[in-house]
């Protein structure tokens, strides 16, 4: 699904450069449930965007389900973004004046899928989230929890081959991070492959995989039993 070889991303800033990401290799297959480690300013951040295609790569390459991702237009990689990538933040980025219901029919809109449709999906999509009953409240009438739900309900809505989330939990409290890592796994379960920032050690062993990032480069890369959170909630 995702492949990435020798890969190298440095920000210049005047005369100066600050080196990165120095040498990546990393492959995902489709399923996987990857979470990022690394400590703040590691990279992870920058990484997640490079395979979100929110930046370019310096150097090295990168393949997504097939398509190797350099030197496309803008047209056609914002065509690939909506295509394959969903994303989440950590603080959420819903539209304040829109209510659930339209964050989450907002992507649909822009891929032109019709009106009827588009709030047909978005229902279908909230309710999967166990959010149904809240489609006509407003981001500000919605728990921090509530509203990572919707966020993610929006990212699924456009039916994304990748899910990238960047500290989906991180502005959350633990209970209500391990409802939104709950919801994660249940879409994992589905079948979608799904990448998460974290530097929360309880999160990360919640994914299947552990990729840690020092400095630049993945110094650990390590398969993990899946602690399920249903276990350990409710
Ligand atoms: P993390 O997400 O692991 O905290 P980031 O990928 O955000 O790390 O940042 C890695 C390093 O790159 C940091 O030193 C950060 O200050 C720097 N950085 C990130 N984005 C930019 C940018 N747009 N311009 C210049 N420097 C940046
Ligand atoms: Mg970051």
């Amino acid at each position: 699904m995702i492949k990435i070889e020798n890969l190298h991303k440095s920000y210049k800033m005047g005369s100066n450069s600050l080196h990165v990401l120095k040498g990546i290799n990393f492959s995902v297959e489709e399923g996987e449930l990857v979470a990022i480690m690394g400590s703040s300013g590691s990279g992870k951040s920058t990484l997640l965007n490079i395979l979100g295609m929110l930046d370019e790569l310096d150097e090295g390459s990168y393949t997504l389900d097939g398509v190797p991702i350099k030197d496309l237009n803008e047209t056609k990689a914002a065509n690939y973004r909506n295509k394959f990538l969903g994303f989440v933040f950590q603080s959420f980025n819903l539209i304040n004046y829109k209510s659930a219901l339209e964050n989450v029919a907002l992507p649909l809109y822009y891929q032109r899928v019709k009106r009827k449709e588009r709030q047909e999906k978005a229902l279908k999509y909230l309710d999967q989230v166990g959010l149904k009953e809240w489609a006509t409240h407003l981001p500000s009438e919605l728990s921090g929890g509530q509203k990572q739900r919707v966020a993610i309900a929006r990212a699924m809505a456009a039916e994304p081959k990748v899910l990238l989330a960047d500290e989906p939990t991180g502005a959350l409290d633990s209970t209500t991070s391990y409802e939104v890592m709950n919801l994660i796994q249940k879409i994992n379960d589905q079948g979608n492959t799904i990448l998460i920032v974290t530097h929360e050690e309880d999160i990360a062993h919640m994914c299947k995989r552990i990729v840690h990032l020092k400095d630049g480069v993945i110094v650990e890369d390590k398969k993990v039993k899946q602690v399920r959170v249903a276990q350990n909630v409710q």
